[in-house]
Order: C-alpha cells, then structure tokens, then sequence
C-alpha cells in the first residue's frame, strides 16, 4: 500500500515512474486513503474493458466511535479490524468516492456525491476534484443512483435552495427506492433520525421531471445493467458495467467499509435498514464477483476504491487494484 503525504499532485509522468503505471494513465491523488487525509485534488482513471472509469474523491467522514454503528460488534471490535487493515482507530474512517463512465460519448455519473459539505464538513471536494479530472458537470448524460441516503444524493441539490444542480441529465433509480422514499405517509413512519433526510427527499424529488424509474436487471446505458441489492435500503441497487474483455460491480454500499466488512460479512451496521437482508445481498453479490471475475468498486472503499475480493474461508479479503 502506497502512503502519500497530504497535498501531494504528482504529474502522470511522476505518478508513472512512481507507481510502475503506463504514462497514458492519469493519476493525481495524495489520497490512497489507507491515509485519512483530505486531498484538494484526488482522481484517479482506469479502464474496464472499452469503459473509461474515473474516481472521484469527495471526502471523509471522520465519525467518532459509537457502540450502535455495527449491532453486533463492539468498538474494541471495530478498532481492531481497523488497525488489522492498517487504518487510524481513533475514529471511524468512512471516505467517500464517486465513479464517472465515460462509454462511447457519453458520461454516467454513479450516483451525486454528498453535496459539498451537505452529509459532512470534510466532505467537499467532488466538484474541483471533477473540474480537475476534466469532467464538466453540464455535459454529464446520465446518473445512476444507489440509492436515496444523503451521502449519494445530496449532490443532485444545491444548499439552501434545493436547486437541481443536474436538471438537464437523467436520473436513474431503482423504481422500488424511488417510491419507498416517496410514498404518502413515508415520512411520518421514518426513524426519528431519518424524518429531515425524508422530508427532503419527499418535497424536492418529485418535482423534477426528470427520472427515469427502472426494473432491476434493466440496461440504463449501453452494456450498464441495474442489479437489485436490498438491504441497506428496500431498492439499494448496483450496477454491472460491461466493458467487452472485462467488468465492474459498482457496489455502493454493499460491502461500506470493507476494513469491517470483508472480515465480518456478517456484522450488521446502523446504515443498514435490514440488517439480515443486507448480509444476505453482500454474501450473494460478493460471491458472484468472486466467481465470475469481476472488479469491484465501492462508495466507501479506500480511495481509489476498486479491487477485487477473494473468499477467505466464510469470510473476504479485499485487494485494492492499480491498473499496470
Ligand atoms: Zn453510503
């Protein structure tokens, strides 16, 4: 694992040399973010196949411990599996990574990103790292949502206003999460802790015209399928980008921070809505990249956030991947 230290732009020559990359490669990021720290300037770009992938860093959530973050496991637990994968303990680290498609002339955006500093104040680095990355926002086509929590979404409003930063690109969601969110009366059931999220959510949502509800296993753009993946929300979903000669699982929140969760597939987290039902998805969708050989990316995995996982007994074990 390469440690940078803060603020450290290497140029893709310097980045090349360093990481043994091919030059055509771009690689600007202090954040291989084993190391919390919180880059200005964090992308990085590799392909799937014919797919062109870049990552962009949003940032991270520093969040203090809290016995009720994983039900089944104390925070002497979590500090250990933490420092077993080389992390600080002295807080949860939960960074936060947003994937741009670029498949043929189109650009998808898997999911909004936290809405500069709207989900967290360290949070707030999407647009100038996407700036950085060469990805203007108003040409983005498509984006592909997970799902409806604050870290995926609150990049499609703008503060205060609840503005649509993204009013000419298509929405895409899981037809199941859009209406679980939106139902008559939804708000009022929600945990007292969910019900301002909610309330969002309901008022703004279903004033835009322009979503695009989908089935699972529907293709949203060419060779990009949905896959239902409950739990974590009712229609938390992934998708499957096909690139021809290879593929990628953008798994959002499936496997969260695979520093727990590869060790403990079976830890149930706070974030998970149904916590058996999210064990059930993780082990079914784990195993199937497992077996067919796919890459893996997620939401909160360690910037740059994909690799592959192997089985390790009835447990994973998750190797960060930079493409040679
Ligand atoms: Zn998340």
């Amino acid at each position: 694992m390469f440690i940078m230290t803060r603020r450290t732009v290497l140029s893709t020559a310097a980045a090349g040399a360093a990481f043994g990359l091919a030059s055509k490669l771009e690689f600007v990021s202090p954040a291989f973010a084993n190391t919390p720290d919180e880059p200005e300037v964090g992308f990085y770009r590799y392909r799937v196949g014919s797919v062109e992938v870049t990552a962009v860093y949003d940032g991270i959530w520093r969040k203090p411990h809290d016995p009720a973050f994983i039900k089944n496991a104390s925070i002497e637990d979590t500090k250990e599996a933490l420092a077993k994968a080389g992390l600080p303990t002295e807080f949860m680290p939960i960074p936060l990574t947003v994937v741009v498609l670029k498949i043929g002339d189109r650009l998808i955006m898997m999911d909004a990103g936290s809405g500069v500093g709207q989900w967290q104040a360290n949070a707030t680095h999407l647009p100038a790292n996407m700036m950085a990355a060469g990805i203007d926002y108003t040409k983005i086509n498509t984006i592909a949502i997970s799902h409806f929590h604050p870290d995926h979404v609150w990049g499609l409003m703008e503060k205060g206003t609840n503005a649509a930063v993204f009013p000419d690109a298509e929405l895409i969601v899981n037809a199941a999460e859009y209406n679980w969110w939106t139902e008559p009366g939804r708000v009022e059931k929600l945990a007292e802790g969910r019900k301002p999220a909610g309330k969002r959510i309901a008022e703004v949502f279903p004033k835009w015209k322009n979503w695009r509800l989908v089935e699972d296993g529907a293709e949203v753009a060419p060779g990009v399928h949905i896959v239902a993946a409950p739990g974590h929300t009712p229609g938390h979903s992934v998708y499957l980008v096909d690139g021809g000669s290879e593929q990628l699982m953008v798994s959002a929140d499936i496997m969260y921070v695979p520093a727990l969760l590869a060790p403990h597939p079976e830890w149930q987290g706070a974030y998970d809505q149904d916590g058996p039902m999210a064990i059930d998805t993780r082990r079914k969708l784990v195993d199937r990249v497992i077996a067919d050989k796919i890459a893996i990316c997620g939401s909160h995995f360690p910037f740059p956030g994909y690799g592959t996982f192997v089985k390790d007994g009835n447990a994973y074990g998750f190797t960060p991947t930079i493409q040679a």
